[in-house]
């Protein structure tokens, strides 16, 4: 609502016919997550626009990883407008899905989600590494999040919690879930643990 406030009716009308324009952007007609047609939501602090389902996962992962807008109906501030009129979906992308691989099965959007933002696990690797090795993540993620689906929404536990506790239990088991991460039908491993 303060934002709101800094906001006069003429740089609304303007912003909002800047991000309309960024709506029709061709890298920008998709869900920057799950690839669904003509998102009207987006994340101003990761300068992406997603679907409303996406928006939704957003939500629930803490306005210190996502912040959510609707592209068409809230009111933005001006630094949020030019910083998602530099990003969009597609540099958004090739930092957040760098380790992607090409053929990855997006099922279950909310732990993919999750991967993606929270624990960054598909970024350059060239930067500091964010975290051990992720064998054990993947198995202990999927594991965690339908416990949180059952409850209804997604932050029971504090997102950064339940990762720390995870680094600790992934710890003392990466050995053997290296090996049966290969038959797990969940996210497939990315390429750092491969060193
Ligand atoms: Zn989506």
């Amino acid at each position: 609502m303060n934002e709101k406030a800094n906001v006069s009716k003429e740089l609304n009308a303007k912003h909002r016919k800047i991000l309309e324009g960024l709506l029709k952007l061709p890298e920008n007609k998709e869900c920057a997550d799950c690839k669904a047609k003509g998102p009207r939501w987006a994340s101003v602090n990761l300068g992406i626009f997603i679907c409303m389902q996406c928006s939704g996962i957003h939500r629930s992962l803490g306005v210190h990883i996502s912040k959510v807008r609707s592209a068409t109906l809230d009111t933005w501030l001006p630094e949020q407008v030019a910083f998602i009129q530099s990003m969009g979906n597609e540099k958004a992308n090739s930092y957040w899905e760098a380790e992607l691989p090409p053929n990855y099965d997006r099922v279950g959007i909310e732990n993919f989600i999750r991967a993606k933002y929270e624990e960054k696990r598909w970024v350059p690797k060239d930067g500091i590494p964010k975290s051990p090795p992720r064998g054990q993540d993947e198995r202990a993620s999927v594991v965690e999040q339908r416990h949180v689906e059952k409850g209804g929404h997604g932050y029971a536990n504090g997102p950064e919690n339940s990762f720390e506790e995870r680094k600790k239990v992934r710890a003392s088991r990466i050995k053997e879930s290296r090996r049966v991460v290969m038959s797990v039908p969940g996210p497939p491993k990315g390429p750092e643990e491969v060193f």
